[in-house]
């Protein structure tokens, strides 16, 4: 069992040379963020590969080895507790059933926007950028009203639930850099706890349904997404968003109920280890097709290409790397047991909430 006391011994607040070294990781990372905003918008072409084929296939790397590094320096993460560290959020308390709400949403939100870019967002920098944009005042609007992280990093976030699902044996846990001092603002506090496990509330069925959604549909949906080519034509048919959403949410449902029978039959204490497998599969299901789409060899060649080595690397190296990539998700999150860690060291506690 995790040991909390430990943590909250451990917690200090964020300052001197760390402080400064992680307001700079942020001031870098939004700079970044903004930079990849403008390309987006004034040179479009070169947006969309420096989005969709460089910032996006590291994230969920990232998230397994330390999604706590991530949240620290999100760009869009900055952008929602602007309000809080500027000092004019007017930090309401999110009702307990409103944060199972939003978490549902959040899931809800990852699996029609991820569709969404063999449609527009794929190939299109404005829309990408509009997209963005649409999120970041979300996001601000969310720090504006709600206290810290509540609204949008631990609750509406569509990053989140993924995060939740790879980050369950992070090997980096740094200190919380955007927190300062715990208010509580949200219960469980993810970054602050050790596993997807532990983050299921029982009055809360909205966030176990989130959980389990996630959990048993993001292998098959993250299949199902691979196996739909870009649209490049201008104004999709209708028959292409039907296979552009019908696809990965058919092949979603395919995952999810193989999902609910292993948890119904297995016994209860195994309910960990079908997270990690299934965890394990998806981010796994990812980069065996994303590695070969990188450099020309996916199934749709033009799609999801960064630089095309078909003529410089032989295919039996691509699939050593996508061979590779399972074997080491496999080992991190399935056959490794290493002791349950936090994302991010929680600040000492301002407010306490039981
Ligand atoms: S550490 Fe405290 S203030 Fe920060 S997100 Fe968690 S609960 Fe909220």
């Amino acid at each position: 069992m995790y040991n909390f006391n430990k943590q909250y011994q451990a917690a200090q607040p964020l300052q001197g040379k760390n402080k400064l070294l992680w307001r700079s990781l942020q001031h870098v990372f939004f700079a970044i963020g903004l930079g990849l905003f403008l390309l987006l918008v004034l040179l479009p072409e070169v947006g969309v590969v420096a989005f969709w084929n460089i910032l996006i296939p590291v994230a969920p790397l990232l998230f397994l080895l330390s999604t706590g590094f991530w949240r620290n320096v999100c760009p869009l993460a900055s952008v929602a507790l602007i309000p809080h560290h500027w000092k004019f959020s007017k930090k309401r308390r999110i009702p307990l059933v409103w944060h199972g709400r939003l978490a549902l949403a959040s899931v809800v939100l990852l699996f029609l926007i991820v569709p969404a870019r063999h449609l527009v967002l794929n190939n299109d920098g404005l829309a990408t950028a509009i997209t963005l944009a649409v999120l970041g005042t979300m996001a601000f609007v969310g720090g504006l009203f709600f206290d810290v992280k509540s609204a949008w990093c631990s609750s509406l976030c569509h990053v989140h639930p993924v995060e939740k699902l790879y980050g369950q044996k992070v090997g980096f846990t740094p200190q919380n850099a955007h927190c300062g001092t715990c208010h509580n603002c949200v219960l469980p506090c993810p970054d602050s706890m050790p596993s997807i496990a532990e983050q299921k509330p029982k009055e809360r069925n909205t966030q176990a349904i989130a959980t389990t959604l996630l959990t048993g549909g993001l292998p098959g949906f993250i299949w199902g997404w691979f196996h739909v080519p870009d649209c490049r034509s201008t104004g999709a048919e209708m028959s292409e968003c039907l296979v552009a959403f019908g696809l990965p949410w058919a092949t979603m449902a395919v995952t999810l109920a193989v999902y609910f029978l292993l948890r119904k039959f297995l016994p209860k204490n195994k309910e960990t280890l079908l997270t990690s497998v299934f965890a394990a599969a998806s981010i796994s299901c990812y980069y065996w097709y994303r590695i070969p789409s990188l450099v020309g060899y996916g199934l749709f060649p033009q799609d999801g290409l960064l630089v095309d080595l078909t003529q410089t690397l032989p295919l039996w190296s691509i699939m050593a790397a996508q061979v590779a990539a399972v074997a080491f998700f496999g080992w991190w999150l399935v056959l490794r047991n290493p002791e349950p860690t936090v994302w991010a060291i929680r600040p000492p506690f301002e407010v306490r909430r039981k």
